[in-house]
């Protein structure tokens, strides 16, 4: 089984993640999280926040839903397509450039080229084989119909971003009139994607952790640091190496310095999260693969499945939503910053939440030796990070650890108390939810008010006194540290 499917396969099992109205046959692309995907996806969101929040940014919170007008100033309406054929025969609909794949031609920037070269390459179903195929430009985003009739149309957003650009002039007086400023924004992002897969990796319903940097492109505080760790890059020209961000802007492989310095922000960030430094890239974006708004982009990927995949894409997005949206509205979005007036650039850093976390479940999947799953989780990121068990029922254990339970939420609620099953069978739950530390109470507990506690990584048992255990939440916890030093 690939590493995705097995991850999936825990998911569901264990209550990270599973596709939404099973009962129903689920539409693909529609993923619920579970009790420990919801808390997993909220640490991961918080660890970004605070990462952002850190550095000056402003965390704003704006609707799902947007009107038609910022949507067409954003060129979403017009362009944010992708080429899809439909066949009249057995209703299969892919992305056109599906099918041209191994037939050497690029892909066509409209419709009707497409159709050209599906009559002039003989060009036939992926499906069924017919040739009765007709390719349309599908606009990805989902329409919400309209609040009275005849109005315009209303929208879910397909990226959080637009929400921030539209809102500009209010935010930089939050900022006091002062560049740089940042703002940064979690939430839903909808897009009916034409082939949903992976689970969470391509939704139609996913979640975003968006930064938009407004800028002066001339000055502002943004470089890379000194630091001598190597990043795995690869250039437009598909090039690969492995060398310190500050090294790749003073060698001119990655042009600006605002993109360098988000480069290196980004890349402590997710290997922070604990996804493998050795299994993470920035690629750079081809020309010809640019999104509508952008001028330059280098993507963080995760390698999954001997695939890389996307999980953040640095952006360069210059003046363009700015400008557009001035130009569509008739409202200023311009700033006065000294004797200059213009309006900024931004470099947008756009995470994929969903994403994030399943590179974080994919890489830190391990086996043991005797073929059980454990989920090596940074503890900081782990749903529970300490689960308490009684070894038996009987004999009053099982009240001791649930007393031991009632004192230990109360100073971190995060802690699960478990009696079913074996305690093998206990161990092997909690290592593949990535629960850091197990407790077990036994009748050596009755004697010295101590119990075990086993770190979920090195397997290792102490005995720790259990007013010592419950003087502090385990991961800053002095006696639990110096216990397994
Ligand atoms: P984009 O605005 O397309 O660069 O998307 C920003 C980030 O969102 C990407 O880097 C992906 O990690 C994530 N993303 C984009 N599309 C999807 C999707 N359909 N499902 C899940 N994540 C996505």
């Amino acid at each position: 089984m690939s590493d995705i499917q097995e991850i999936i396969e825990i998911a569901k099992r264990r209550g990270f993640f599973w596709q939404s109205s099973g009962i129903y046959g689920g539409v693909s692309g529609l993923y619920t999280y579970g009790p420990l995907g919801s808390i997993l996806k909220r640490n991961i969101v918080s660890a970004w926040a605070d990462s952002y929040i850190s550095i000056g940014a402003l965390l704003v919170d704006s609707p799902v839903i947007a009107q038609e007008d910022v949507f067409r100033a954003s060129g979403h309406l017009e362009r944010f397509t992708d080429l899809i054929y439909e066949c009249s025969n057995c209703k299969f609909r892919q992305k056109f450039e599906t099918l041209l794949e191994g037939t050497g031609k690029g892909v066509p920037s409209s419709a009707e080229e497409a159709m050209k070269i599906v009559s002039s390459s003989g060009l036939k179903c992926g499906n069924c084989g017919s040739d009765k195929i007709a390719v349309t430009d599908f606009n990805l985003m989902f329409p919400v119909g309209t609040v009275r009739a005849g109005e315009s149309r209303l929208f879910l957003r397909p990226e959080t971003a637009q929400g921030i650009f539209v809102d500009f002039q209010l935010l930089i007086r939050q900022n006091r009139d002062r560049l740089p400023l940042i703002v940064i924004q979690t939430g839903e992002g909808f897009r009916n994607e034409v082939a949903p897969r992976n689970a969470i990796i391509r939704l139609r319903e996913f979640s975003m952790g968006e930064v938009e940097v407004f800028m002066d492109p001339e000055s502002h505080p943004f470089t890379p640091d000194s630091s001598k760790e190597p990043v795995n890059l690869m250039d437009r020209d598909g090039k690969d190496m492995a060398l310190p961000v500050s090294d790749a802007l003073s060698r001119g492989i990655v042009a600006d310095p605002a993109m360098a310095f988000f480069i290196q922000k980004t890349h402590r960030l997710l290997t922070g999260l604990g996804i493998d430094p050795g299994k993470l890239r920035f690629r750079q974006h081809r020309r010809d693969e640019l999104a509508h708004y952008s001028s330059d982009c280098w993507d963080a990927e995760a390698l999954m499945d001997d695939t890389w995949i996307e999980i953040v894409g640095i952006s360069d997005r210059g003046t363009y939503d700015l400008t557009r949206h001035q130009s569509h509205s008739g409202k200023s979005m311009e700033v006065k910053i000294g004797d200059k007036t213009f309006i900024p650039k931004v470099l947008e850093p756009a995470h994929g939440i969903d994403r994030i976390l399943m590179a974080t479940l994919v890489h830190s999947r391990r086996v043991t030796d005797k073929g059980y799953v454990v989920m090596s989780l940074k503890k900081e990121i782990a749903p529970y990070k300490l689960a308490i068990f009684p070894l038996f029922k009987k004999d009053g254990l099982s009240e001791i650890a649930v007393d031991i339970f009632s004192r230990y939420s109360k100073i971190d609620p995060y802690c699960i108390y478990d009696e079913s099953g074996s305690i093998g069978k206990r161990y092997a739950r909690q290592d593949e939810a990535g629960t850091p530390y197990c407790v077990t109470v036994d009748y050596q507990t009755k004697d010295d008010h101590t119990v075990t506690i086993r770190e979920r990584d090195s397997g290792k048992q102490k005995r720790i006194l259990i007013d010592d255990l419950v003087s502090g939440p385990v991961l800053g916890n002095k006696y639990v540290i110096s216990a397994f030093d």
